[in-house]
């Protein structure tokens, strides 16, 4: 049976795992990403062992370039324009090597091991910042570029906060975790908690649960936010179903129930009363499978494929 080495590149961890065709996780391995990427790259590569694999899938933090095969992750300066597929090959020589977005992977994950009938899905990773990724009948679409479903740079408040990204009001301006947390901290939220106070979304999300109130409006105005960008993509792309992963999202319902309600009262035309909405169910392995499924079925080239 096909074999596949997939490989999750993160600002705070590097995972691999081998993979078999019918979903089957042989091995896995992860590691902190630390101050010298590359070496952690050949590092993880090296112990799982790929000998044998078919073809390698790989989910990164962006942003990338798949024509290149370039990525110069946000949170990983050591990387600026960094030739990650040809490294991967000349680590795992002889097989294709497929590359796509994190939140891209994670979408595709979902929708490979969970919700396969499910024919247009999108997916959200809300952590430190917020992306997204779309599968649309069956296939991920990755876009001519490589950078389909930047959810968190859809506009929600155009005279909002200017966002990292130089544009104005951004979805990740209010709802990533820092976003988040900074805004709370601004209305005079102190943190408590149950995991010693620190003030990150963790104890934001901990807070919320106990009732504190300025942590609960926190989540309120992220879901708020999120909602939009979630109506704004469904009206575009007829989504069916959404699944919201990311560090933010083991908050649970403390931010899933706040969307769905806000989802509730905005939907205006009927086909987007249809969107369901739930968390990850394979969790921080979501983008490994996603990597393993687009190893397996690679997307289209990129520049001058039709959009499918
Ligand atoms: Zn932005």
């Amino acid at each position: 049976m096909t074999t596949v080495l997939a490989i999750d590149i993160g600002a705070t961890k590097f995972a691999a795992g081998i993979i078999r065709a019918d979903g089957t996780l042989l091995r896995r391995i992860e590691r902190p990403t630390g101050n010298r990427p590359t070496d952690t790259l050949t590092e993880l590569v090296t112990a799982i062992d790929p000998n044998g694999v078919d073809a390698v899938g790989i989910g990164t933090a962006g942003p990338l370039d798949r024509d290149r095969g370039t990525v110069s992750p946000v949170n990983i300066p050591y990387w600026r324009t960094f030739p990650l597929t040809a490294t991967v090959a000349e680590l795992v020589p002889g097989v294709p090597v497929a590359l796509a977005g994190d939140a891209q992977c994670m979408a595709l994950g979902e929708w490979w091991r969970t919700r396969p009938t499910v024919r247009a899905l999108l997916g959200v990773v809300v952590s430190t910042g917020i992306g997204g990724g779309l599968v649309l009948d069956g296939r991920p679409y990755l876009g001519p570029t490589g950078n389909a479903g930047h959810l968190g740079h859809i506009t929600v408040a155009p005279d909002g906060e200017t966002c990292p990204c130089g544009a104005t009001g951004c979805v990740e301006t209010i709802a990533s975790g820092p976003s988040m947390v900074r805004w709370a901290l601004g209305h005079g939220w102190t943190p408590a908690g149950e995991h010693g106070g620190a003030p990150d979304a963790r104890t934001l999300a901990a807070d919320a649960r106990r009732g504190v109130p300025i942590a609960r409006a926190a989540f309120t105005r992220a879901a708020e936010a999120l909602a939009d960008a979630l109506l704004t993509t469904a009206a575009l792309c007829d989504i069916d179903e959404v699944v919201v992963g990311g560090g933010v999202s083991a908050a649970g319902s403390t931010l899933i129930r706040p969307i769905h309600q806000a989802l509730s009262r905005r939907h205006g035309m009927p086909f987007l009363r249809r969107l369901r909405i739930s968390a990850t169910r394979l969790g921080r392995d979501a983008g490994l499978y996603g990597a393993a499924a687009l190893a397996l079925a690679p997307a289209p080239a990129t520049t001058g494929e039709p959009c499918t």
